[in-house]
């Protein structure tokens, strides 16, 4: 027989060859060995640094027609992305609020993007998974069994989707309304509340759900910045009495400004005696719960119709990570639940049970999140995330007394929980000119790579603001934050260290 061509391999984006499956798998010991070594040696390394020109420069190259293999793409990550992050795994981040992560959620990370599994729905393990992680963080919050879950990108998501559930179910209660099919064109003005406090996606949410960021009215606060529960009383009565239909009340458990937390027992009753939705908004604050000695300060929030939380956050799972939590599953479907030909249920194989996450939100295809939830609480048990809340609202506790142990320092708001916001002051000097000084100390303080807060404006005060839900900060770091914005606010002022 005359020797034939070998027929060329179709094209695949797999390795082809053992020797090629073997090559990939030893770059991918090394990238983990490598990370494991980052993560371990955090504390030697800047919280954040600035991209310098040549990094930018290389991170905006043109489209590439040919590759340059997985080897040199990795080299790139390490020169030109690992050291130039937002620096949010370092022990001395504290900005925004957000998490670090853990070495265990990157390798779930890991195996759920190597499964690849599509969390639409379908009858797989992976959605057992998810509905159970569900159920444990329905039962963290107090939440009733039952309670319908969702875990989406982010708290403003699961918070804006919490919305659009209660629009749905409230303009069916308040209007007999269909608004999925019927819209808004002939509703009354469909109004919901929160604090001035409460964080920016509801202004969002009334954007995008079609009822207008008007419809969103925010009540004052008393001087622990908890929503006034008189003004929003009246409020509701007035914006009735004038033919609208308030349908919605907003808790937060731990404010992203100073970290108050609502009285949610008091605003459960209201909602309940005027027959408004409860949402509640938990991003980080709802973990509070975990905590024997810290429940008390969420009380009320279990008895929310809807509560949004960012596992992401306090839980120190890998970004992204929110999750929605409604207590009446029915109606968290029938706000969402969608029909077409090519996604309907059968009763038996793959998609027997059909596609029960797409029919809770907005996504359809979804990635597996839930393999990090299950596999962190598995391994650890619940155990670990209480006793980081509790180290973490300690550690604020002792930011707090260095600040009014200094007479350099102003503590600017109350600290119940993880958030600290203080200034720098020297006397003298006024408003204004206090407000850029410690604007100019953050900004320093974040160049110097020795920490990162962010900034807030508390009362017409600039404040730097610590929001501590690191479970890798040490309490020595406190000390250090203290002492570097004592030094820093000196060097503005010309004055002797
Ligand atoms: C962080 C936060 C959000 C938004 O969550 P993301 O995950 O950043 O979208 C909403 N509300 C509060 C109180 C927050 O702290």
């Amino acid at each position: 027989m005359p020797p034939t061509d070998p027929t060329p391999p179709e094209p695949t984006l797999d390795p082809t060859t053992p020797a090629e499956w073997q090559a990939l798998r030893q770059l991918a010991h090394r990238m983990v060995d490598d990370m494991f070594e980052h993560l371990a040696t955090l504390r030697d390394q800047p919280a954040w640094q600035p991209i310098p020109q040549d990094v930018r420069r290389a991170l905006s190259e043109p489209l590439p027609a040919s590759g340059v293999g997985a080897e040199a793409a990795y080299e790139q990550f390490l020169t030109n992305i690992l050291p130039y992050t937002n620096g949010n795994r370092h022990p001395r981040f504290w900005g925004w609020v957000q998490g670090q992560g853990t070495p265990l959620g990157m390798l779930a990370d890991m195996l759920a993007s190597g499964i690849n599994a599509n969390l639409a729905g379908f009858d797989q393990a992976p959605a057992l998974v998810e509905e159970q992680c569900h159920a444990w963080l329905a039962e963290l919050m107090g939440m009733p069994r039952g309670t319908s879950g969702l875990f989406v990108s982010s708290g403003t998501m699961a918070n804006v989707q919490a919305l659009a559930v209660a629009r749905y179910a409230m303009a069916d209660g308040l209007a007999g309304l269909d608004v999925r099919k019927d819209g808004l064109r002939s509703a009354p003005p469909l109004l919901f509340y929160g604090s001035t406090q409460t964080h920016g996606w509801a202004r969002r949410a009334a954007d995008l759900l079609g009822l207008g960021t008007d419809a969103y009215r925010t009540v004052g606060v008393d001087r622990d910045y908890r929503m006034n529960l008189a003004e929003l009383a009246e409020r509701t009565a007035a914006d009735r009495a004038a033919g609208a239909a308030p349908f919605c009340v907003i808790g937060t458990a731990g404010t992203v400004n100073t970290g108050a937390t609502d009285d949610l027992s008091a605003l459960a009753d209201f909602c309940r005696r005027e027959s408004l939705w409860f949402h509640v908004d938990g991003a980080f604050g709802a973990f509070a719960r975990l905590s024997p000695k810290l429940a008390g300060q969420v009380a009320g929030m279990e008895r929310a119709d809807s509560l949004a939380c960012d596992p992401h956050k306090w839980m120190s799972v890998n970004y992204e990570c929110g999750v929605v939590l409604v207590r009446d599953r029915q109606i968290h479907t029938a706000a969402f639940t969608n029909t077409a030909a090519y996604l309907a249920a059968s009763a038996r194989g793959t998609v027997a049970g059909g596609l029960t996450f797409a029919d809770r939100g907005i996504d359809l295809s979804r990635g597996f999140r839930a393999l990090k939830v299950w596999m962190m609480m598995k391994a650890g048990g619940v155990e670990p995330f209480a006793r980081v809340v509790e180290k973490n609202v300690e550690q604020a506790a002792y930011l707090a007394q260095l600040i009014e142990a200094s007479p350099e320092l102003e503590l600017l708001a109350p600290v119940p929980l993880n958030l600290v916001c203080f200034r720098y002051v020297r006397p003298g000097l006024d408003g204004d000119r206090l407000n850029a000084i410690n604007r100019e100390i953050l900004l320093r303080l974040q160049e110097s790579g020795l920490a990162v807060p962010s900034g807030t404006v508390v009362d017409g005060r600039y404040a730097i603001r610590v929001a501590n839900c690191n479970h890798r900060s040490r309490r020595e770091d406190f000390d250090m934050l203290a002492e570097a914005v004592v030094k820093i606010g000196r060097e503005i002022m010309g004055a002797p260290n």
